[in-house]
């Protein structure tokens, strides 16, 4: 079974071509964030504490998301490769992913690194909002509705958007990102493979597809 790292900034589309990717090749893929959010509104004793680091765009200690690893690899079938969508973000969590898939007699097989330019990413999760109704997703900047407050699915006029897309939490989670970006770089070395994410979704996939 393969190892694949998706390292990227928030909003790169990395959760998606997990996804996507996951439908095709019958991997299957682990998000800590996805994860961690769902944590962060069950009523458990760590709830509280992940919610507050969640909304101020920090990091859950690594105790917590190692659990989260170790649990998910102790508890799967056999299937052709996984996919870690948002972890490590650290080399120490890396070291501890090293150390769990050793128990397995696995290694990280590669790591793929979304590039998307922080401007870009901004405009996409602060502009994100959806339709409350069928859950259509939009964006102020990038994909407006054909007619004004009217959902082109569904025609309803009610949008929410995500409590974590302000536009501060985003630029912290940007910095938060960026200071351990080089430090993971380096631990990874030759295994990184860089993708422009800045790109149509099937382009993406194209350029992942091609190093599998
Ligand atoms: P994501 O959906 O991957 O952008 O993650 C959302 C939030 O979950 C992040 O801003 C962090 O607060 C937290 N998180 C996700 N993965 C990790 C991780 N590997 N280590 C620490 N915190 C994480």
């Amino acid at each position: 079974m393969k190892n694949f790292i998706f390292l990227g900034p928030p909003g790169c589309g990395k959760g998606t071509q997990a996804e996507i990717l996951c439908l095709k090749y019958n991997y299957l893929k682990i998000s800590t964030g996805e994860l961690l959010r769902k944590y962060s509104t069950d009523d458990l004793n760590l709830a509280k504490t992940i919610s507050n680091i969640l909304s101020e765009g920090g990091l859950v200690p690594d105790e917590i998301v190692a659990q989260i690893i170790t649990d998910f690899y102790s508890g799967i079938e056999a299937v052709p490769a996984v996919i870690l969508d948002g972890f490590p973000r650290t080399v120490n969590q890396a070291i501890l992913l090293e150390q769990t898939l050793a128990l397995y007699q696995m290694n990280v097989d590669q790591v793929f690194l979304f590039n998307v330019p922080d401007d870009i990413l901004v405009k996409r999760i602060t502009g994100r909002f959806s339709c409350s109704v069928c859950g259509a997703i939009y964006n102020k900047f990038f994909k407006q509705t054909l007619v004004e407050e009217k959902c082109d699915k569904c025609q309803s006029n009610i949008f929410i958007s995500r409590s974590d897309d302000s536009e501060e939490i985003i630029i912290n989670r940007l910095k938060t990102y960026h200071a351990s970006l080089a430090t993971l770089t380096q631990f990874y070395g030759d295994l990184i493979v860089e993708i422009d994410a800045d790109k149509p979704l099937e382009i993406i996939t194209d350029q992942i597809v091609s190093y599998l």
